[in-house]
């Protein structure tokens, strides 16, 4: 099946935004996804999303997203490259990134990314350091906190943490003039979209299974 049918398969609602995971997979696909229509994109790895970016400047519009694990070594091309960065998870990360948006002169929206299993591998901050990194992210004039991002455990039932998503989102939105929730890959976006997500981010569904 050809990208673009695989992307009307989503059968995804007007007002649900589509993040298309490339992560490992060539740039001709998505180079085929932009022609399709897509936009966004979602990028894991710096150096394979950096060289897979420089090549593709010449699409006009094309939007990245950053929802892989931030080390701090790597949030200066994260600000050089991406127009939204997911995965804020930590006072040090926003601390750089706001860094090296001023140094830019830009202003660079971002996501916090929740770990809502509490797993402890996982990237994500914990729900009892989520007000501190708030109020710390609030103090950093060239950060936009936009929302929210979260990935729940594998292989367990994601509705209990979307629920909880949902939840937190409504408790922060009017104060904060949130607008992104984004939850869901592609075994359940459509049961993320019923909890309230915005954004989905989808890879498998759209661009095979990966290496
Ligand atoms: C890989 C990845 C996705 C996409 O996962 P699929 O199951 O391939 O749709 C979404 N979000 C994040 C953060 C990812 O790392």
């Amino acid at each position: 099946m050809k990208i673009k049918e695989k992307l009307e398969d989503l059968k995804l609602p007007d007002d649900i935004q589509l993040v298309a995971v490339s992560k490992k997979k060539p740039k001709e696909l998505i180079e085929e996804a932009y022609i399709a229509g897509q936009r966004i994109f979602g990028e894991n790895y710096m150096q394979e999303a950096v060289e897979k970016i420089k090549k593709l400047q010449k699409l006009s519009k094309i939007q990245w997203h950053y929802i892989g694990p931030l080390q701090s070594n790597k949030t200066k091309d994260a600000v050089k490259y991406f127009d939204l960065i997911q995965s804020v998870d930590r006072i040090k990360i926003a601390r750089k990134l706001n860094m090296h948006a001023k140094d830019l002169n830009k202003i660079q929206k971002i996501l916090i990314q929740i770990n809502i299993g509490k797993e402890p591998q996982k990237s994500g901050v914990e729900l009892s350091k989520l007000n501190h990194l708030i109020q710390y992210i609030l103090t950093c004039d060239h950060l936009k906190w936009l929302g929210f991002m979260c990935i729940p455990p594998f292989h367990e039932d994601s509705k209990p943490y979307f629920q909880k998503m949902q939840e937190i989102y409504a408790k922060y939105q009017k104060q904060y003039s949130l607008s992104i929730l984004s939850m869901g890959m592609s075994d359940d976006y459509l049961e993320a979209i019923t909890f309230g997500a915005n954004m989905v981010r989808i890879g498998t569904k759209i661009f095979g299974i990966r290496q």
